[in-house]
């Protein structure tokens, strides 16, 4: 595994989906924001715990047990490692990043903050980073602000200051936007933030299989990650939560692992990890998503930075030539998502046309419709890379793009 570089055959040719034909055309799939492919490795890994391990874990004490419960584990031990996470009892395994964000809403913020406490997001965030706060703030008489944008598509640090105080209690934002591709300099938010007192929550669902994480150095309260973003299975992520939060946390669904002891009249509960995570954990996916783990660290996450953000150049410089183009957000320092219009061309159309050339993008508002507003557009198209793209595929990309311009002159 260890000469793969990003878009080199010998790494596509570990990712059986790549390898077919759309509507008579090689797939060029440029979705990779909305979900990657993932790598025999890891799809192995699946197959391989049901063909072998399969069992529950923590209750049983038979060899199938002991084995799924150590492999589970392990996994949480190196989603740890992967993200340099303080401790790994604060590693809790959810469906994803979605569900890890209502799961801080639930168990954290409902009982610390205090109303008339306020909210911070920024204007780029996913609903998934914006609805759980509208519900807890309705219900917790909460407010919420949103930091805004510089015309680039970046955070306005002079706005953004003056929303780091009082009555701010907690900072959610997004490390990488699924729709700008900016990134957040999430060290220096996080500094900021902490020098204030006030608690912080990265989601990293853009940037966990794109950038190098390191929790300790973001020292972040919070990090949710999202495991079919990153290599993985769907239905799996983290939240990773730091220690000096772990006396803070209830528990937020009830249920079997959780428990320490039940009687008719009440229940004790146990320690994190397992205080969260009731019922059947998704155990297949969570050793999966470890795979996934060691998959990408053989690549190196500063080489798929690197290939990522040499891609975006490259569109960029492509997609700039074809008439009526216009890309949103950064210019440079950004990550492999690029967003674009074409004039007098919804982004459905532009979407449905590509598709008939075995070319995958998504045409919408990409769950972010506030965003959508401060752009003043109702939807965009956007076409996303990962470690597999190669730039002929962004040179096939640019032509394929021209071609549905001509389709609608
Ligand atoms: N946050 C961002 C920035 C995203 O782009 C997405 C998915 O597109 C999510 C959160 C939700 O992730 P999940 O699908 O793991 O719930």
């Amino acid at each position: 595994m260890h000469e793969l570089t990003p878009g080199s055959p010998s790494l596509r040719a570990l990712f059986p989906a790549l390898h077919q034909e759309v509507n008579g055309h090689p797939l060029l799939y440029f979705d990779n924001a909305a979900t990657t492919h993932k790598p025999t490795f890891v799809i192995r890994a699946i197959t391989d715990f049901y063909e072998k391990d399969n069992s529950n874990v923590h209750r049983g004490l038979h060899e199938l047990s002991a084995r799924a419960t150590a492999s589970f584990e392990a996994a949480r031990q190196r989603i740890g490692s992967f993200i340099s996470a303080p401790n790994p009892d604060g590693v809790i395994f959810t469906r994803g990043a979605t569900e890890a964000i209502n799961l801080v809403a639930s168990a954290w913020a409902n009982s610390v903050l205090q109303p008339g406490d306020r909210i911070l997001l920024t204007a780029m965030e996913h609903h998934s980073n914006i609805v759980p706060w509208q519900l807890l703030a309705n219900r917790a008489r909460l407010s919420i602000a949103f930091a805004p944008l510089t015309p680039e598509g970046r955070l306005d640090f002079d706005e953004l200051d003056q929303l780091l105080a009082p009555p701010t209690r907690l900072f959610a934002f997004t490390h990488i936007s699924n729709v700008l591709g900016t990134v957040n300099p999430a060290e220096k938010i996080c500094a900021l933030a902490h020098s204030r007192g006030i608690a912080t929550l990265v989601d990293a669902a853009q940037s966990c299989g794109h950038f190098p994480l390191d929790m300790e150095a973001l020292n972040c309260d919070f990090l949710v990650l999202s495991g079919h973003k990153m290599c993985g299975p769907t239905g799996i992520g983290v939240l990773a939560i730091h220690p000096r939060r772990f006396g803070q946390i209830s528990p937020w669904q009830g249920g079997g692992e959780m428990i320490e002891r039940v009687t008719f009249e009440g229940s004790t509960y146990k320690s994190l990890p397992h205080l969260l995570e009731a019922g059947t954990p998704p155990i297949a996916s969570a050793i999966a998503l470890a795979v996934a783990c060691d998959f990408l660290d053989s690549i190196g996450r500063d080489a798929i930075r690197q290939h990522d953000e040499k891609l975006a150049m490259l569109a960029l410089d492509l997609f700039s030539r074809i008439e009526g183009m216009e890309i949103i957000g950064p210019r440079n320092s950004r990550a492999g998502v690029v967003s674009f219009t074409l004039t007098d061309v919804h982004p459905h159309d532009v979407v449905e046309v590509a598709n008939r050339f075995g070319l995958a993008l998504r045409g919408g508002h990409h769950c972010a419709q506030p965003l959508m507003r401060v752009l003043a557009k109702p939807s965009t198209a956007r076409a996303s890379f990962y470690l597999y793209t190669t730039e002929d595929e962004v040179h096939r990309t640019a032509e394929i793009l021209a071609q549905v311009r001509k389709f609608f002159n």
